[in-house]
């Protein structure tokens, strides 16, 4: 493109809160034909919110959610904000735990009021050779509504569930539709559960979905798509997606996320609106029109 075309795309781009990087991004961004998103915060609010509690019956579930709370106010993840917020507006208060420690992608584990407690996702419990078979039933009810299951042990046993839902933003389905009619397929990439995963995809009418992958791991996903030919753009909001993001042949941040998410994006969506993203692509299909 024109040095003068560019200018044009970049100003009316902001106008529209489309931040480009550079004139490269406008030019790469033209030729995708494949969008991978994260789920968490980019096509949902990222905000859940607790919904289901189940116990295994040892303990109540006041008590299953005053050490699941007081663990997670050491852990910045949405999902630990909704088991606080889910406990205060229960009336309990979540105390300090006595050790605290975070594995990206798999949960937290830590000691509370005496009580060794893990949470997290099935394969985490697991990993500490902690079985919760006897939940697996429960959790995929759960599951098909949508929601997103933790699981708790209580000193080396399972003790119940947590479960939270994420509403999907409002402007997602909008622009999975524009996407698909500008030739774009739209790839769901997340760390949550297969389950629960496709219930949000089939509701946004989403290609393909990727899912219980881990943070480090994104990034390869998207390298795997680039060598069956696609040309890859992703959207994500976390430190998480910044590899992912950097990756992709055109990063794309959502403003609402992360600093480090935008460094490493070629774009960014000051919103965090994903029809920003259909926008974004009719300019950079338009200014390279316009200079041909
Ligand atoms: P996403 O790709 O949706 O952002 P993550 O990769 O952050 O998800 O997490 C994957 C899964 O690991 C979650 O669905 C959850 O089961 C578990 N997990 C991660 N962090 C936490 C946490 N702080 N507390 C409980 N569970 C967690
Ligand atoms: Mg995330």
């Amino acid at each position: 493109a024109t040095p003068m075309s560019v200018m044009v795309a970049t100003g009316k781009g902001a106008t529209m809160g489309v931040l480009f990087k550079n004139a490269e991004a406008i030019e790469l961004l033209r030729q995708v034909d494949t969008l991978v998103v994260d789920k968490t915060g980019t096509l949902t609010e990222g905000k859940p919110r607790l919904m289901s509690i189940e116990t295994s019956g040892e303990l109540d579930s006041e008590r299953l959610l005053f050490l699941a709370a007081s663990l997670e106010l050491g852990s910045e993840h949405p999902l630990a904000a909704a088991i606080v917020n889910g406990a205060r507006e229960r009336e309990i208060k979540p105390a300090e735990a006595e050790s605290f420690e975070s594995v990206p992608g798999k949960g937290v584990k830590g000691r509370v009021d005496g009580r060794e407690i893990l949470l997290g996702n099935r394969p985490f419990l697991e990993s500490f050779g902690i079985e919760a078979d006897f939940l697996i039933n429960l959790a995929q009810a759960r599951r098909v509504e949508g929601e997103t299951i933790m699981f708790v042990a209580v000193d080396g046993k399972a003790a119940g569930l947590l479960g939270v839902a994420d509403p999907i933003k409002s402007t997602s389905q909008e622009a999975i539709r524009k996407l698909h009619e500008e030739g774009i397929r739209v790839v769901m990439l997340t760390g949550d559960n297969r389950i629960t995963a496709k219930v949000v995809a089939e509701k946004l009418g989403i290609d393909k979905v990727i899912a219980e992958v881990l943070p480090e791991v994104k990034a390869d996903k998207v390298k795997e798509l680039q060598e069956q030919g696609r040309v890859v753009a992703m959207a994500g909001d976390g430190i998480n997606d910044a590899p992912a993001l950097a990756q992709a042949t055109v990063g794309i941040a959502m403003g609402t996320g992360t600093d480090v998410a935008m460094e490493s994006a070629g774009v960014t969506l000051v919103k965090g609106d994903l029809r920003g993203i259909v926008r974004a692509i009719l300019l950079s299909r338009e200014t390279m029109r316009n200079i041909k």
